[in-house]
C-alpha cells in the first residue's frame, strides 16, 4: 500500500484565536510499499500530528488536503477507518502506556477481536501467540503475566505485538526507541528489520536519533514548523549540512566524519550507513588507517 499526501494542513482549536495552533502547511508526501521511511525534525514541527493522520486517528479536515493510503481515500467521508487501522498499525511514544488488559494474552488479542470479530478462540489463541512469538517473547511464559509485571523492553515488544496481531501492511512508530537504553535500541531495531518485509511491508519510524534513521531507513523526511523541508535518500537529506544545522538537527555521525574528512581534503563518497562509510576509508586509504 502506497501512502500519497497532498497539501496536508490541519490546526488545533482552529475556533480559538487565543490557542489555534497549525501544526501541518501543507505536507505532500509519498511513501511507497516496502519503504523503511523515516520522520525527523524537532519538537513541535508536526510529525505526531501527521503520523496520527495516516490511521485516521485525527480526522482530515475538509479543505484540508487529501491523504490516500492503498485504496483507502481519506477525502472520502464514507472511508471505511475500520479497515484503514486494521492495515495501518500505529505505534504511539511510549508504548508501554498502550497497554491495558490484565494478561498479555488478553492485551496482544484486543486489536484481533476488535478488528474480525468472526475469529473463534482458537484462532485468536493461535494469531496472538504467533504474534508474541514475531517480537521475541516466550509466549507460554509469559502470556498470564500481567503486562505491568514486565521489563520497559518487554512492555514494548507486547505493545508491537498487540499491533501486528491484525497483520498491518503498515507499521507507524512514532519515537519508539525514546527513553531505551544503547542495548535495548539496538534489539529493538533489530526486531524492526526482523518485522519488515515478511511481516509488515512499510514502516514508518519517527525518531530524534539520527544516526538510527540513517543507518535504517531508505528515505527521509525532514519536517520544520508543520512543513517539509528536505526529502530524499539519507545521503541526499544530510548532504544540505547548513540546513540540517539551522533547523536546530545533529548530523549523523558517519555524515559528521565524512565532513571532517572532505575539510581536510580527503573526502569520500558514502552512504552513510557505518558499513558504507567503513568500507569507503578502507577504500580510499587502505593500510594508512588502520
Ligand atoms: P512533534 O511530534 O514534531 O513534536 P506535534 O505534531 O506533536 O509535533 O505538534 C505540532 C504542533 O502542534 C506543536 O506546536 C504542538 O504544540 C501543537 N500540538 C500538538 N498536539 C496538540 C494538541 N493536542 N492541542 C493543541 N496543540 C497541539
Ligand atoms: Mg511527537
Amino acid at each position: 500500500m502506497r501512502v500519497e499526501t497532498k497539501d496536508l494542513t490541519f490546526t488545533y482549536s482552529p475556533k480559538s484565536k487565543a490557542l489555534s495552533v497549525q501544526a501541518l502547511n501543507g505536507i505532500s508526501l509519498i511513501i511507497e510499499s516496502g519503504d523503511f521511511y523515516g520522520i525527523i525534525g524537532q519538537t513541535g514541527s508536526g510529525k505526531s500530528t501527521f503520523v496520527q493522520h495516516l490511521n485516521g486517528l485525527i480526522k482530515l479536515g475538509k479543505n484540508c488536503g487529501s491523504i490516500k493510503i492503498g485504496e483507502f481515500d481519506l477525502t472520502d467521508k464514507k472511508c471505511n477507518l475500520k479497515g484503514l487501522r486494521a492495515k495501518v498499525g500505529m505505534v504511539f511514544q511510549y508504548p508501554e502506556y498502550q497497554l491495558f488488559a490484565e494478561t498479555v494474552k488478553d492485551d496482544v488479542a484486543f486489536a484481533l477481536k476488535n478488528f474480525y470479530s468472526d475469529l473463534n478462540d482458537s484462532q485468536i489463541e493461535e494469531k496472538v501467540k504467533d504474534a508474541v512469538q514475531l517480537v521475541g517473547l516466550d509466549y507460554d511464559r509469559i502470556k498470564d503475566k500481567s503486562p505491568f509485571e514486565l521489563s520497559g523492553g518487554q512492555k514494548r515488544r507486547v505493545a508491537i505485538a498487540g499491533v501486528i496481531v491484525a497483520r498491518p501492511e503498515i507499521l507507524v512508530l512514532d519515537e519508539p526507541v525514546a527513553g531505551l537504553d544503547p542495548q535495548g535500541k539496538k534489539e529493538f531495531i533489530e526486531l524492526l528489520h526482523r518485522l519488515h518485509g515478511d511481516v509488515v511491508k512499510t514502516i514508518v519510524i519517527v525518531s530524534h536519533d539520527m544516526d538510527l534513521v540513517v543507518e535504517n531507513c531508505n528515505r527521509l523526511a525532514v519536517f520544520s514548523k508543520g512543513e517539509i523541508t528536505l526529502e530524499g535518500t539519507p545521503k541526499q537529506v544530510f548532504s544540505n549540512k547548513v540546513k540540517i544545522l539551522a533547523l536546530g538537527l545533529a548530523l549523523p555521525t558517519t555524515a559528521y566524519l565524512s565532513n571532517c574528512l572532505a575539510d581536510a581534503g580527503k573526502g569520500i563518497e558514502c552512504d552513510l550507513t557505518v558499513d558504507g562509510f567503513i568500507n569507503a576509508v578502507v577504500e580510499k586509504f587502505g593500510g594508512e588507517c588502520l
